[in-house]
């Protein structure tokens, strides 16, 4: 495993995600499955990860808890916890914070974050509410290591962000289909003069470039057959130096296996395959209707409960085919695409800004052709 330095900290390069562990079904909805993704940490640590990021508000709330399960056989100096304060979920800091100590079993967090900046105006909110003097009280104290914050926002908000404190790190959605079709490069930019080191967020884009479609593989196959899809992200990645630590929702063994196969050397793509890379990924782009990262950030606040990701993914995945009921109904979505009341919620806590109820539109559309909406 390669290590880099973050705020002083020797850390792998390969952070564990905890947003999207591996499920299974109970409590009449679906919950971590503890033995598979106590697998996956178990591989982590193994194999030298030793940054392992959460949320108050992943899997439902699940995520800190299951974590401060998972890793309390494993020295406290052997691993660093990155959590986040979530405003919209909690505005009591101070309660939140002392939930997250409890949950993650510990009595302080390496590196603390203010959870997603940007998103739906929330700045103010987390700007005004009096958190960021609490937490560097805190940090002051010991119980907070690092401050940043995770970002979804506009270049203009991030500049004020990025001026408004003397942060400690950044985390960023960082990925060759972003660079190439959104802000990032800016973005990366802006934090890279203030001397901010980032850590990444959606290196994969939420498993989308996992997986490309099939004549953008055999580009990428044809430059290097051995190298799997999503190595060639993180490769990619390792390019920037401003990259500390490049974080991976890993659901399943085999996806943290041939992630740290990549991190076990320096294995940056050079010019040539970068372009090789760019290549696939417009080949790729043309294939793309709905650019969901099934974060899940908008699906509790539907009023009809739409599981919009799910919905959304039906809606890419049959994009060739014709549709019928069939896809949707496998969702398990209980509200469906033509139940969208347009009310807007879930793009406003939308990170990637996606128009929601048009493509709910644009199903209904498919699904009931001529039903006015
Ligand atoms: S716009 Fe439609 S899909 Fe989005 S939250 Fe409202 S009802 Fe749900
Ligand atoms: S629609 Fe937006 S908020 Fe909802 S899962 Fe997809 S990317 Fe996340």
């Amino acid at each position: 495993m390669i290590y880099n330095s973050l705020c002083g900290e020797n850390i792998s390069r390969l952070g564990m995600g905890n947003m999207r562990l591996p499920e299974k079904f109970g409590e009449g909805r679906p919950v971590i499955d503890f033995e598979k993704a106590q697998e996956i940490i178990d591989y982590a640590m193994a194999n030298g990860i030793n940054y392992f990021d959460t949320a108050y508000v992943y899997h439902g709330g699940d995520s800190e808890k299951f974590l401060g399960k998972a890793l309390k056989n494993y020295p406290r100096e052997s691993y660093k916890l990155a959590t986040k304060f979530s405003y919209g979920a909690n505005p009591d800091y101070k309660k939140v914070l002392q939930e997250q100590l409890e949950y993650l079993q510990t009595d302080y967090i390496d590196f603390y974050l203010l959870h997603g900046l940007g998103i739906g105006g929330n700045w103010n909110d987390f700007r005004d509410c009096g958190c960021i003097d609490y937490f560097m009280e805190m940090k002051e104290k010991g119980v907070i290591r690092h401050l940043g914050f995770s970002f979804h926002g506009t270049v203009d908000c991030l500049r004020e962000i990025v001026a408004h404190h003397n942060w400690d790190f950044c985390q960023l959605q960082m990925n060759y289909y972003d660079w190439l079709h959104a802000d990032t490069q800016k973005e990366y930019e802006i934090v890279t003069e203030a001397g901010l080191p980032v850590v990444v967020m959606e290196s994969l884009r939420g498993g989308l470039l996992a997986s490309l479609s099939p004549e953008a593989e055999a580009i990428l196959k044809a430059a290097h057959p051995d190298w799997s899809t999503a190595s060639w992200a993180l490769r990619w990645l390792q390019r920037h130096p401003n990259v500390k630590v490049m974080l991976s929702g890993m659901s399943a063994l085999e996806q943290i296996v041939d992630n740290v196969a990549t991190c076990e050397t320096d294995s940056a793509l050079t010019d040539a395959d970068e372009a090789v890379l760019f290549e696939a990924c417009e080949q790729f782009r043309s294939n793309v209707l709905v650019p969901c990262t099934g974060c899940r950030y908008c699906v509790d606040t539907c009023p009809t409960q739409i599981n919009i990701p799910e919905v959304l993914k039906v809606y890419n995945d049959h994009k060739d085919i014709p549709w019928t009921f069939m896809g949707l109904m496998r969702t398990g979505s209980k509200g469906k695409p033509m139940d969208c009341v347009s009310c807007g919620l879930c793009t406003e806590h939308c990170p990637q800004n996606i128009d929601v109820p048009h493509y709910m539109a644009a199903l209904t559309d498919k699904l009931m052709p001529g039903r006015k909406k």
